[in-house]
């Protein structure tokens, strides 16, 4: 037991320190100071909070929660709440500088920000984790609001955790608050789009990238690691597209067939937290899955799944993140090497924060915009970036990650330095 929470621990620990190596280089390269990367390797502000809920059994759980803020230079700080047992403080700081990277990359006004709570939502009753979702509202309401952080979604949590999110915070602040939070259903001020625009957004990744490496969509073979939020719409919206899904996985085992799964099929079958594999008897393993031939390669499930033990072995064309820190800087390196398209993390996976900033926009005017109008807004933010990362990265004769960081980076840099803290 103790082994496996050193071991799990150590891993958190890396994703900082890779990212902050990043971010040095990124910076170094934009010709900022050592103050610059001194200011940007931790979060401003970083709260950790303790969260007491009553049981369904009576009993009192005690949970541990936190909210990191990494800077809020460009203006108010941005980025999800992630529900999860492995969760850490290490790994809340690292969330919350990709999502300045992220913010950056769309150009969207706000710097990153991230949330955690240590907890199963998996092993509990839908009125626990609304108990648990308020008390988190409660214990983090004096640093957050509309115009200095607003929360989102992020793993194992949905739109209807951020309902109660967003009535907890009105409560207490005694006024209706729909730009406190993002996500919400569209009926509490939640905006068209926002809940497909992460897959949304890597589906137009994909998009620019075959037409880069000269793919065929239509004929192209896919596997998407995840079927969750992001890899289980992802999934539907490329086979509608005529792509064929070769290959799927959750958290215990993978599907593979060369000759295309039935992702409706697999969509009507999951459960909420996007289980599948369970039904079936033949599977293989998450990690077979990532070493089988494809064209594209989709990580959308957890992070450090490429490692420098497996690099040599992928054989996809292009390798577009859709999870944050599925490919570590050394394995990074080896695919880049390879020649194989990476379309990092901080850029295939911004189309979320990119609606939630069209959500927030909204609730902001008080006016709500058409589906169409949203999808149309989503496409230009990221196929600009897409083109300004990879226009970037040929410059500056870099890896597409450090191109990334280096667009990620500068808008808050710069801003940071405009109001005379660096
Ligand atoms: N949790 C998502 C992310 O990591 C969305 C954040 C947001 O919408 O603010 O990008």
């Amino acid at each position: 037991m103790v082994a496996v929470k050193e071991k799990g621990m150590e891993t958190k620990k890396g994703m900082l320190a890779q990212t902050q190596d990043v971010v040095q280089d990124a910076l170094g390269k934009l010709g900022y100071n050592d103050a610059m990367f001194e200011l940007m390797k931790e979060p401003v502000r970083m709260l950790t909070v303790r969260i007491p809920v009553r049981m369904d059994n009576g009993e009192i759980n005690v949970f541990t929660g936190y909210r990191a803020q990494h800077n809020d230079a460009v203006g108010p700080t941005k980025g999800g709440i992630r529900f999860h047992p492995e969760i850490n403080e290490e790994e809340v700081k690292a969330l919350s500088m990709w999502m300045t990277l992220k913010c950056g990359i769309v150009d969207v006004p706000y710097g990153g920000g991230k949330g955690g709570i240590v907890c199963d939502p998996r092993t509990m009753s839908f009125a626990e984790l609304e108990r648990l979702s308020r008390g988190y509202v409660r214990a983090i309401s004096q640093v957050v609001g509309p115009t200095k952080d607003i929360p989102a979604p992020d793993v194992f949590a949905n739109s209807q955790v951020m309902a109660w999110m967003m009535d907890e915070y009105s409560q207490i602040r005694e006024f209706d608050s729909p730009g406190f939070i993002t996500g919400k259903p569209v009926v509490l001020g939640g905006s068209h789009g926002r809940e497909t625009a992460t897959a949304n957004g890597v589906a137009i990744c994909i998009e620019e990238a075959a037409k880069k490496k000269e793919i065929n969509l239509e004929q192209a073979k896919i596997i998407i690691q995840g079927f969750g939020n992001a890899g289980g719409y992802l999934a539907k919206i490329l086979s509608d597209k005529g792509a064929k899904i070769i290959g799927i996985s959750d958290a215990y085992a993978a599907l593979y067939d060369e000759n295309g799964l039935d992702i409706d099929y697999l969509l009507d079958k999951r459960d909420s937290f996007g289980t599948v594999t369970n039904l079936f008897a033949h599977t293989i393993t998450n990690k077979e899955l990532l070493e089988r031939e494809c064209d594209i390669l989709v990580p959308a499930a957890v992070s450090r799944q490429i490692t420098d033990e497996n690099a040599h072995e992928i054989k996809a064309k292009v390798v577009v993140e859709a999870a944050n820190g599925p490919t570590t800087i050394e394995a990074t390196q080896i695919l880049h090497e390879r020649g194989i398209l990476i379309v990092p993390d901080v850029l295939a996976s911004s189309g979320g924060v990119t609606v939630s900033y069209f959500e927030w926009v909204q609730n902001n005017l008080g006016y709500y915009w058409p589906e169409e109008e949203v999808a149309e807004k989503l496409r230009d933010k990221v196929v600009k970036a897409f083109h300004t990362v990879l226009d970037t990265a040929e410059k500056h004769q870099v890896d597409p990650r450090l191109a990334a960081y280096m667009v990620g980076v500068r808008k808050t840099a710069e801003a940071a330095r405009f109001r005379g803290w660096v």
